[in-house]
């Protein structure tokens, strides 16, 4: 009989307590009490309507106020503040981007970093109209990337990744003057539109945020993602473990926590180094565990099976379990108060970015062109610390679940081929897929991406509705933080299936693949809008007729809502449960959750009742089938 079970959010509450208790020993700050602080936040902000863009301000509008010094009204600063708010999130993911695309520019047969995937490097360069015939591979690499980075700062023409959508997908953007110029242009454009002075106009506000989601969805995140995975390896399924159990009492922990593989994968390199493990058992630990955190161990994981710790609203439970040696960290939703509570422990709390700097820090600056020597010198660093744990602090919760990641498109594909056996379709396509939806056996699909936020209980919001969902036969793929918390669940054990429903079940059980996929980490959602794309090709339909919807019940980063600004141009309909800070504008809530649609063919749902907000991803699934007559 089966021991399945899933782990429970009262487990996950309990673990979190327990591990509070020693915090609290040591005088540890943590993000629950900071809550409370900040609690009830300032109700301008939360509505969006307040603006500090110039010094003639702050303005805030209030009925009496309806108008800042400049006459601003409250669809203008919400809207502002809003396409401010997504020119942050896609200057993150491009600028990720970017360095992966430098990082490719350093390959070499004897560097640090090598091109692992040549076949996916040559589809690209194909792709682009790049010669490949009889080009030595590296230097193939060294060319891409420097067309690459120019698509940072191009004077003339469009993204050259747009060309991977769907027709139809393509002349809407057109239409609607959305499509993405050069990366960098669109976010300065935005900054440009938002001073004191330009735009007010809720409606241009609301286009050049679509335009600038797209500049990372399919700018900067597709080149984040696509040469990480010439770099390191295209992911392929791979069995792993999540949750605060996979750190290790007896060994040297390391967590990696960021987003950028360019290190992560270095310090998983490090950390197998035979002298660093025999240095490891000479200061009496039985070796060294990398475990991580956020996006960064989302990279790790789809590629190399390395754990993943916890998500992001883990990062503090990581130190407080006593028994970790360092914390090495690159950029995006680190919390600077890691380094005051990596001091109460003997953590050390390592810095490596020069875009990350932060106080009570060890900072080891790490290069691309010196990775090797960076990389050896931090996990030694972490090595040494090992003699300085003190283990009446130590307590790591017991709670850890079986995961089997690493579904990249072309991974999906390739499960999706064991589907088409048995039902006589062509292989290598997404028709298996297509196939399942049409007759019925599955309902249609969801991507579940995003953060944690502490408005919403932890992961209960990611948990229940990925539950739901699997339960009405509708398949979930997920990135980010989202997929952490499925993992630490459960629901990426392959015997997850028994929670799903008939149809689900059995396209679990003939594809051999849990139903919750793991498809990365958040630039990898461009990975789901070539799925979506690829969706649309095979079945001859436009994106936003497909029965695929996108949802981020938890999010909180600059950087989820240029996702969901991406997600929703590229013609997905898009679900959260945190508000997006415009409620204070009903302009901008008509245009973010009706406007819009007229442009795209997709919107904005925003529900924070939970259950409530499942319903309505299911009410929009039945919705595209019935006008399919499916
Ligand atoms: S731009 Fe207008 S609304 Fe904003 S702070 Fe200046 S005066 Fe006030
Ligand atoms: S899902 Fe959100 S919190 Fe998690 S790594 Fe991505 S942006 Fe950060």
């Amino acid at each position: 009989m089966s021991t399945f079970r899933l782990t429970t959010i009262e487990e996950f509450e309990a673990a979190t307590q327990r591990l509070l208790e020693t915090g609290a020993k040591v005088g540890a700050d943590s993000w629950q009490a900071r809550v409370k602080n900040q609690t009830p936040h300032c109700k301008f902000g939360e509505g969006g309507i307040c603006c500090r863009i110039c010094t003639m301000g702050p303005c805030r509008i209030t009925k009496k106020a309806p108008r800042g010094i400049c006459g601003c009204d409250a669809h203008g600063i919400a809207g502002r503040n809003f396409l401010r708010f997504t020119a942050g999130g896609a200057a993150t993911h491009s600028d990720h981007g970017r360095e992966i695309c430098h990082t490719l520019h350093t390959v070499s047969p004897d560097g640090n970093y090598k091109v692992k995937d040549p076949e996916k490097l040559i589809r690209i360069a194909k792709e682009w109209g790049v010669e490949t015939e009889g080009k030595d591979i590296y230097d193939l690499a060294h060319e891409m990337s420097e067309l690459a980075l120019l698509e940072y700062g191009k004077p003339f023409g469009v993204q050259r990744w747009l060309t991977r959508a769907p027709e139809h997908t393509r002349e809407l953007w057109k239409k609607a003057e959305i499509e993405p110029r050069a990366i960098d242009r669109e976010v300065s454009t935005a900054m440009h539109m938002t001073h004191m002075g330009c735009s007010s106009k809720p409606e241009a506000l609301v286009r050049q945020a679509l335009r600038a989601g797209m500049s990372d969805g399919w700018g900067g995140s597709m080149c984040g993602t696509e040469f990480s995975d010439v770099m390191f390896g295209t992911p392929k399924p791979v069995d792993t473990e999540a949750n605060l159990g996979v750190m290790k009492e007896d060994e040297v922990n390391i967590i990696v926590h960021g987003h950028d593989p360019s290190l992560s994968e270095m310090i998983c390199e490090y950390a197998e180094d035979p002298e660093m493990i025999a240095l490891a058992k000479s200061l009496g630990a039985k070796g060294i565990n990398v475990a991580g955190v956020c996006c960064t161990s989302n990279e790790v994981a789809m590629r190399r099976g390395i754990p993943m710790a916890g998500n992001f609203l883990q990062q503090e439970n990581v130190v407080l379990t006593g028994a970790c040696e360092a914390i090495i960290v690159d950029v995006q939703c680190i919390f600077p108060a890691l380094g005051p509570l990596s001091k109460c422990f003997h953590t050390k709390f390592i810095t490596t970015s020069p875009i990350a700097q932060m106080p009570d820090s060890d900072f080891i600056r790490f290069n691309a062109e010196t990775a090797g020597e960076n990389a050896k010198q931090i996990v030694k660093l972490a090595v040494e610390n090992f003699v300085n744990r003190k283990q009446e602090l130590v307590h790591i919760p017991q709670l850890k679940q079986k995961a089997t990641v690493g579904y990249s498109v072309e991974a999906i594909i390739k499960q999706l081929d064991k589907v088409a056996s048995s039902q006589g379709d062509e292989l290598g396509t997404t028709k298996p897929l297509i196939n399942c939806i049409t007759s019925g056996v599955l309902r249609g699909a969801v991507a579940m991406v995003g953060c944690n936020n502490p408005r919403v209980r932890p992961d209960s919001a990611h948990i229940e509705l990925m539950k739901k969902l699997i339960k009405n036969d509708i398949i979930v793929v997920l990135s980010g933080c989202s997929a952490q918390a499925a993992a630490r669940a459960g629901l990426m054990d392959k015997r997850a299936k028994d929670l799903c429903g008939d149809g689900l079940k059995r396209v679990c059980e003939l594809a051999d693949i849990p139903p919750v996929l793991h498809m990365g980490s958040c630039v990898d959602i461009s990975r789901m809008m070539v799925l979506a794309s690829t969706l649309a090709k095979d079945s001859g339909l436009n994106i936003s007729q497909l029965p695929l919807v996108g949802c981020a019940p938890e999010w909180m980063s600059e950087k989820a809502v240029s996702i969901g600004n991406y997600v929703v141009a590229t013609g997905i309909d898009t679900f959260l449960g945190v508000d997006p800070q415009v409620s204070g504008s009903s302009e901008m809530t008509y245009w973010l959750t009706e406007g819009v649609r007229d442009w795209v063919e997709a919107a904005y749902t925003v529900e924070k009742d939970i259950d409530k907000l499942g319903d309505a991803i299911i009410a929009r699934i039945e919705e595209k089938r019935a006008a399919l007559g499916i």
